[in-house]
């Protein structure tokens, strides 16, 4: 098979299974009991803080454990909601963020909170200058991804940053696709809040963590007991915080090599593509995540080129994996100003370092063929 959809998810390392075993197997104490195995337990989790902390040059206790992106995407939202509502009750996003966001945001608006939604160019970029126009005196959070999950597109947050600072406001990214694949520093961006996925590095699924600035009061989301210092109730998923700490310091310490790698790959396919497939447009620009191809077919179906991919046992997806199998137009590719044929003849193949210069050859003359016979 050739696996071409690791935006959706990626494989996991071999690290991070060892990592996870002994948690699954012999020290399965309660990390929040007093005796040893519990203690064991206790020590890996505050091992994984510090070897994350130690990748995004944070301290280790500015990091939350959370059952993934869509959790730390919650808890950023609405735990910024729910503490300064006294404050303000206005928030800036995007059209192109991740419905973990969306939704978060529209959840609010039923709660007396109003949010503005802004678009991206048709390269899928953010204006900072549209963020800071957006601002109002009642404004208590911009929440602006570090990259887009359907074109990769990375969004200008440092600039976004410095504005949110100038005016006193919580600055929230998702950087789910972004870590792990390109350097991410929230301190040197001025991002206040930065949510993570381990499953997009090779770590387990189910298990991500939020970034919270020291001095940052985002409400809890998961009230419970006084796990994660308070911050966030239930008992830790040990073995998933250990697997994704292994991930983690894999990922960020190779990512000098694997970076260049995958785009070449990536850039290959382009080409390869371009010259096997005629009228087919690359969308976006050189600013996207390495691994990143959104590319349209135009007059093709994707669910079709998706069809015919699957019997040759390649594997991609249609705009993001969580709007496919819905017959809704992309929200992403919509809010870039892509017209209705466009968005529809518009794959995703994001590529990861276990994929070959052989798999990209592979793929693009399964597009020629597959082009070819669907056009007939
Ligand atoms: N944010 C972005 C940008 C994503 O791509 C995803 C997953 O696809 C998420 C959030 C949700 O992460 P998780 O699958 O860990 O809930």
């Amino acid at each position: 098979m050739i696996y071409l959809d690791h935006a959706a998810t990626t494989p996991l390392r071999k690290e991070a299974l060892e990592a996870m075993m002994p948690y699954l197997t012999d020290r399965f104490g309660n990390a929040s009991a007093a005796y040893r195995p519990g203690v064991e337990g206790r020590k890996a989790v505050n091992q994984a803080r510090r070897i994350i902390g130690g990748t995004l040059g944070t301290d280790a206790e500015e990091i939350s454990f959370t059952s993934g992106g869509t959790e730390a995407d919650n808890w950023a939202v609405k735990g910024t909601a729910f503490a300064l509502a006294g404050k303000g009750r206005h928030m800036i996003t995007t059209a192109i963020e991740h419905p973990a966001v969306l939704n978060s945001c529209r959840q609010l608006e039923r709660y007396g909170f109003r949010v503005t939604y802004l678009d991206a160019d048709r390269r899928g970029v953010v204006s900072p200058e549209a963020v800071r126009q957006a601002i109002r005196p009642d404004t208590i959070l911009i929440s602006v991804m570090y990259a887009n999950n359907e074109t990769g597109m990375i969004q200008p947050v440092r600039e976004i940053g410095k504005i949110a600072k100038e005016h006193g406001i919580v600055f929230h990214s998702d950087a789910v696709q972004a870590y792990g694949h390109i350097p991410v520093l929230p301190k040197e961006d001025g991002i206040d809040l930065l949510s993570v996925s381990g499953h997009k590095f090779g770590g387990p699924k189910g298990c991500g963590f939020l970034y919270m600035r020291r001095g940052i009061a985002a409400e809890p989301l998961i009230a419970g007991g006084g796990q994660e210092s308070g911050r966030r109730g239930g008992t830790e998923q040990v073995y998933g915080i250990a697997g994704m700490a292994a991930a983690a310091e894999i990922a960020v310490s190779t990512m000098e090599k694997t970076e260049p790698y995958t785009r070449s790959l990536r850039d290959r396919l382009a080409e390869l593509l371009r010259s096997l497939v005629p009228g087919v447009q690359v969308h976006g620009d050189g600013n996207r995540l390495p691994g990143f191809l959104s590319v349209c077919f135009p007059g093709m179906e994707a669910e079709q080129l998706l069809i015919q991919l699957d019997m040759r046992q390649i594997y991609a997806s249609g705009g993001s994996a969580c709007a496919s199998g819905s017959r809704e137009p992309s929200h992403v590719l919509t809010a870039m100003g892509l017209s209705p044929e466009e968005i529809r003849g518009t794959l995703r193949l994001t590529i990861g370092e276990e994929n070959t210069a052989e798999e990209m050859e592979q793929t693009a003359k399964a597009f020629r063929e597959i082009v070819r016979l669907l056009r007939r």
